[in-house]
């Protein structure tokens, strides 16, 4: 009973919603054409269907006789009937005028027959143009959602520092408690950057937000909206007639997002530049939106499966190319659904990626097929041309860095340093990123993203941490290198990446660890190069496990001794292991300068005396021992810099990036005097 009164509630909001919808350029004229093409057809038509389609009737006399018969009576029927619109369609559609047909004598129709008809026929238009609706309300989600981001980064870009003044006037309880509780923390407790149990980046509570308000859209445009007609003449019953226009439903919602979920996963997204929001952002969207387009798509394969096979034309569509492809779409959606899992990213990064292409590409033209007639090929064809652009615009990124050599040395015995020249003109700004081809027989296939820094002379520099697949590829051919380095030929597609303007603020607060500060310090030697800039004060955090880190990025730290603005702080966890490079091993009679080149990658236990030598190389550098309390640091900075704007970067582990995200929302909330903006470089997907 419950059931039953539930799904009564369905079919009532799905009525009260069917007549928002407009009717897609279907007039009541065509309605009646098509109806009494029904109406009369059976004489002439062995299957006369409820279709727009009026060729029979245009080549024969007779039958154009009984239709228009037909057609003029009904015509006068209707409150708004037309006569003239309706022989001027007539002859439009017939590319005919009408008194080159013979007429026969004209039989009569069953009324009856003619009215089932065009309310069927009128439900079969609402229900199309509900789903072109439906479509049309993500892709305006989307839309909005993506300008709403321009509008906020252009205003960041262009005059920011009056965003910030208006932030700090407009800091009352409701925005504090809004960015405190929606637009700065992760989801759920603190995770974020950092991967839950399944290998999965969990969005954060903004970007979950928009995802969940997206979602929320795709389920009710495909549930509403929904109009049946007891005795449909297109179907044999109500289970098939639902079927097939849930089935449509689901379809069209899907033909609508593809061009974006394609776009989301794209390194020249448009979308990128215009929002400033990170690669890692628009894969967040692309996963999510990806799902949901499977979740479509064998929604619309279930659904038009059972209504051929409960209609009993599954043997003849079966012959169909539509429905081969329809069985191809579904393979491909269930492989899709199995190869971006988590376990396929993280182990086997580049062969999921070529895997996910191939799947894609093999999507992409079996729906351009399958849809091949209809006018939802326009969304196909858009699809292709972002690809395409994406694609020609990776390569003119490559040609225009070129391949160049590339000195690349084993570090400290964790890091890889790679250093290569560019043309003068190449751009770079703090936090950009490229992805590194290295052209070796093994590598060349593969790309991946590290951040740089550009030196005096124009180089870039790129800190490369070790892992299991490509790095530890090139670590394990350096160490058969003499003094654990070599030239090695290397192409950089970029530079990708989003500026964001700290200049607008009174002090920068920026957090790293490990192989994070590049980005970071980039930001930080600019800010503080810039002459104008000097008032604002900037504090520079790097948290590294043992001394010998410092070897890979001495020279930088070094040169942040001509900034007076700048303190840096040095966090050696692993402080009194006293493990030091071979940057800072001390002259003495056991270590020549040919044992010291053999170590160059290498490290070793000192003392302290060594340890000593470093901090007097490093004045302006204050090192402390042991790791952060993240929470107490934090707010301390926050405390020393509760007087103007604060801007806080962050780079590093993901707990760590994750602990400072979850303190800066708590302190945005609770603190009134404080303006205070989040910015996280660090991504991953
Ligand atoms: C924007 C950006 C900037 C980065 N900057 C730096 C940097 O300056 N220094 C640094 O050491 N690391 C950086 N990384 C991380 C670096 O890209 C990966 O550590 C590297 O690609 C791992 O290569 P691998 O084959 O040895 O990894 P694997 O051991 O095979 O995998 C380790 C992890 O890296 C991921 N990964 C592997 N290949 C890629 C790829 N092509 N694209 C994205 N993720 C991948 C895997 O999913 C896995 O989670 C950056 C990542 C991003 C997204």
């Amino acid at each position: 009973m419950r059931i039953s009164k539930g799904i009564g509630a369905i079919l009532l909001a799905s009525e009260a919603t069917a007549a928002l919808y407009p009717n897609n350029g279907q007039t009541d004229t065509m309605k009646t054409m098509v109806a009494c093409k029904r109406a009369v057809g059976g004489k002439y038509e062995q299957q006369s269907r409820l279709s727009a389609d009026f060729s029979a009737v245009c080549k024969n006399s007779s039958y154009m006789a009984d239709f228009l018969n037909c057609a003029t009576v009904e015509i006068k029927r209707l409150p708004q009937g037309n006569m003239q619109e309706l022989s001027a369609t007539i002859q439009q559609t017939c590319q005919q005028p009408l008194p080159k047909y013979q007429y026969a004598g004209a039989s009569s129709y069953s009324t009856s027959l003619f009215q089932i008809a065009y309310k069927s026929y009128d439900a079969k238009v609402h229900n199309d143009t509900a789903s072109v609706w439906a479509g049309t309300a993500v892709l305006v989600y989307w839309i909005s959602i993506v300008g709403l981001g321009t509008i906020y980064n252009l205003l960041n870009k262009f005059v920011p520092r009056q965003i910030v003044s208006l932030k700090k006037t407009t800091n009352n309880a409701l925005v504090r408690k809004c960015r405190q509780t929606l637009t700065i923390p992760a989801l759920f407790g603190m995770r974020h950057s950092e991967h839950n149990a399944w290998g999965e980046i969990i969005p954060t509570r903004l970007e979950s937000l928009i995802l969940a308000g997206f979602f929320t859209l795709v389920v009710l445009g495909a549930a509403l909206g929904y109009r049946s007609v007891p005795g449909n003449v297109a179907y044999t019953n109500r289970t098939g007639e639902m079927l097939s226009a849930v089935g449509h439903r689901t379809s069209t919602i899907l033909i609508y997002l593809v061009p974006f979920t394609f776009l989301f996963g794209t390194r020249n997204n448009v979308l990128l530049w215009l929002t400033g929001w990170k690669q890692s952002t628009f894969f967040a969207f692309h996963k999510t939106m990806g799902h949901i387009l499977i979740f479509l798509a064998l929604a619309h394969f279930v659904g038009m499966y059972e209504y051929f096979r409960r209609e009993g034309i599954l043997p003849f569509v079966k012959e169909e190319l539509f429905y081969k492809l329809g069985i191809t779409l579904a393979v491909l959606m269930v492989l899709f659904f199995i190869q971006t899992t988590s376990w396929f990213r993280r182990r086997v990064y580049e062969i999921f990626l070529i895997f996910h292409i191939a799947l894609a590409a093999a999507f992409l033209g079996s729906l351009w097929h399958h849809i091949a007639s209809s006018h939802f090929l326009v969304f196909c064809k858009a699809t292709v041309g972002l690809w395409a652009i994406d694609r020609v615009i990776r390569l003119i990124r490559l040609a225009s860095f070129g391949v160049r050599s590339a000195t690349i040395k084993i570090v400290s015995d964790e890091t890889l340093s790679l250093v290569v020249d560019k043309n003068s003109w190449w751009p770079t700004f703090p936090g950009a990123y490229g992805y590194v081809y290295f052209l070796t027989p093994a590598l060349f296939w593969q790309s991946h993203p590290f951040t740089f820094v550009k030196d005096k002379d124009g180089y870039l520099h790129f800190y490369i941490k070790v892992k299991g697949g490509a790095t530890k590829i090139l670590y394990n051919r350096l160490l058969n290198c003499e003094n654990q380095e070599t030239v090695i030929k290397v192409s950089v597609e970029g530079p990708y990446g989003n500026y964001n303007r700290l200049e607008a603020y009174d002090n920068v607060l920026l957090y790293t660890g490990g192989n994070g500060i590049p980005g970071p310090f980039a930001y930080c030697k600019h800010l503080a190069t810039n002459a104008n800039e000097k008032s604002q004060f900037i504090k520079l955090y790097w948290v590294i496990r043992n001394w010998h880190s410092l070897d890979w990025f001495y020279e930088e730290l070094k040169e942040l001794a001509a900034f007076s603005n700048v303190a840096a702080v040095v966090y050696v966890t692993k402080y009194s292991e006293a493990k030091i490079g071979y940057k800072h091993i001390p002259e003495d009679a056991s270590s020549t300068s040919e044992e010291k080149a053999a170590s160059a990658g290498q490290v070793r236990v000192a003392s302290f005396e060594a340890i000593k030598l470093i901090q007097e190389a490093l004045p302006h550098v204050e090192f402390r021992e042991g790791r952060p309390d993240l929470v107490g640091l934090v707010q301390a900075d926050m405390d020393e810099a509760s007087q103007g704007s604060t801007a806080i970067m962050t780079c590093a582990h993901p707990a760590m990036c994750d602990t400072i995200r979850a303190e800066v929302a708590r302190t945005v909330g609770t603190k009134s005097s404080r303006t205070v903006d989040f910015f996280e470089e660090i991504q991953g997907w």
